[in-house]
């Protein structure tokens, strides 16, 4: 058990990771962040900040030094960095894990050769093959392998054609093509494991989120007990399964789709903090966050029973065109919070904060949110 006291490495210092070192205060340990900005949004929470590369090595070595345990927030890691890590101390969850992870052909594959439930997909290397991937899935995303996220990184396409060109516009490296399902509810499912992860004390599993993207970026996300209890049932032991066979320690979420026809398939993992469960910080006994840090440093992991429902709302840098929100009228909203992530410059598309708020219902706690949210526009 590593006490409270010592110091965690965090490989990435964006909002997840200045989220997990102000839980990780909370508990008394210590913060060291690894990231390429010395201004990132976790440095406020940090005690040191090493400036670096994701894959520079020497950098990583020089985190891991100073302590006891390090985890991550983003999985782009180098692997001589994850080695350097994990040469000295504890990383979780491991280098295996984010392997598997970090390189979106190898996780589809993964998954699939594990028996996991996968929609139809091609990994493709060249132009030809992309073209003829749409011609055997029929319309599909095609998705660049390394570096995506929000959305980044990926072209719709419904022709052959398209496909042939959105291979090229991704940098003509290898990519995933997927076929484009029916969707009918997007759901993800958070699992902390505790090094080892003997059941039942070792593995916990938060009750599933709901999740609206628009254009690839998550809206909104409300964790509420309404979902069915046979979806819950399917969904928690899929992504239980996942971090079983991944061995991870820390955190894992799954990204899940349930399409019109009934079936669940697995859409992606991350093995971190989620932005879908942002919301544990107002619904659950345990937030995200905290289990976290329990789940690195083998503390006892927390309940994640649902306690109320909450939901968020995402804050995109698109609020910040017109000017500086009214963060005041949102704050107005009965129930709601601020967060924000102290990002220096508000882009479109980038993830600046989010709004939460509880309720006697999910629908009543998203329609705060998004109430706050509409309120912030001037
Ligand atoms: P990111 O890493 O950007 O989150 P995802 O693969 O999760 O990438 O895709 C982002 C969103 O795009 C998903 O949450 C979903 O709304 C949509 N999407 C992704 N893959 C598919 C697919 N095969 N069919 C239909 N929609 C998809
Ligand atoms: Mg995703």
């Amino acid at each position: 058990m590593i006490e409270p006291g010592a110091a965690i490495g965090i490989l990435g210092g964006g909002q997840l990771g200045r989220m997990t070192g102000l839980a990780a205060r909370s508990l008394g340990y210590d913060v060291h962040v690894l990231d390429p900005d010395p201004n990132c949004p976790a440095s406020v929470v940090a005690s040191r900040v090493v400036a670096a590369r994701f894959d520079d090595a020497e950098a990583a070595a020089s985190l891991a030094e100073q302590c006891a345990v390090v985890t991550l927030e983003i999985e782009q890691i180098g692997p001589s960095a994850l080695r350097a890590v994990a040469e000295r101390v504890p990383l979780r969850p491991g280098a295996h894990a984010v392997h598997i992870i970090q390189d979106r052909i190898r996780q589809k594959q993964w998954l699939h050769d594990e028996g996991f439930p996968v929609g139809p997909f091609r990994a493709v290397s060249s132009r030809e093959a992309s073209s003829e991937a749409v011609a055997q899935l029929g319309r599909s995303i095609v998705k660049s392998t390394h570096g995506g996220y929000d959305g980044r990184g990926q072209v719709r396409v419904d022709s052959e054609d398209a496909a042939g060109r959105a291979f090229e516009s991704l940098g003509g490296n290898p990519c995933l093509v997927e076929q484009f399902l029916d969707i009918a509810t997007e759901m993800s499912v958070l699992v902390a494991r505790r090094p080892g992860g003997a059941s039942p004390s070792g593995v916990v599993v938060f009750p599933p989120a709901l999740n609206f993207h628009v254009a690839g970026i998550l809206d909104w996300s409300v964790l509420a007990s309404s979902v069915p209890e046979e979806t819950v049932r399917q969904g928690s032991e899929i992504a239980r399964g996942i971090a079983e066979r991944l061995d991870v320690e820390g955190l894992i979420a799954i990204e899940l789709f349930v399409l019109r026809d009934g079936r669940m398939l697995v859409n992606e993992l991350a093995p971190r903090p989620h932005n879908t469960f942002h919301a544990t910080e107002r619904a659950c006994a345990t937030s995200q966050f905290e289990q976290l840090v329990r789940a690195v440093c083998d503390l006892p992991l927390g309940s994640p029973e649902l306690l109320r429902p909450a939901a968020i709302a995402n804050l995109l840098g698109d609020l910040w065109t017109t000017g500086t929100p009214d963060y005041a009228a949102a704050l107005e909203v009965p129930s709601v919070r601020l967060h924000l992530y102290g990002k220096r410059a508000a882009r479109p598309g980038r993830k600046m904060g989010h709004l939460s708020a509880i309720g006697g219902s999910g629908d009543e706690a998203l329609e705060r949110v998004l109430s706050g949210r509409r309120a912030l526009q001037r």
